[in-house]
């Protein structure tokens, strides 16, 4: 898996730094070694504030299982992909957010080798530091 990232990364000509779970961030997060206030947690998603938000509101939405990166998702990866996007539903409408975007960044723009999806709403939102 890990050598079809890396081969994936370099045929895309891709920057990212691919990473195992072991030195992984979100990993880290994920098993409680670094902490975070959950905004949502579920059997295979978290949820928690940006520690560098862009916008008012700047939740990172990401999977429990370390998948790299968009380029490196798999049909087996269906179900975590799916309840990210139902995790932001429930955000969206609990905050009742009227104006909101997802974003996923890959490549030179990723600086966490850790899916996720970035739920960015409320007032301007400073893209050049995303
Ligand atoms: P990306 O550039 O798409 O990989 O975004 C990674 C995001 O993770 C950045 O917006 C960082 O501010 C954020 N980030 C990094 N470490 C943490 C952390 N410990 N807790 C919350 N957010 C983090
Ligand atoms: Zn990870």
């Amino acid at each position: 898996m890990l050598n079809k990232a890396k081969w994936l990364a370099k045929e895309a000509g891709l920057r990212i730094k691919y990473m195992t779970s072991k030195d992984c961030i979100f990993c880290k997060i994920i098993k409680g070694e670094i902490k975070v206030e959950p905004i949502i947690e579920s059997k295979l998603v978290i949820a928690f504030n940006d520690t560098n938000p862009v916008a008012a509101t700047h939740i990172l939405i990401v999977p429990k299982k370390h998948i790299e990166s968009v380029a490196t998702i798999e049909d087996s990866d269906a179900d975590e992909i799916i309840e990210m996007f139902s995790v932001a539903n429930k955000i969206v409408r609990e905050r009742k957010l009227s104006a909101y975007r997802l974003t996923f960044n890959g490549g030179s723009y990723q600086h966490v080798g850790h899916l996720h999806m970035h739920l960015l709403a409320g007032g301007k939102i400073e893209w050049s530091r995303l």
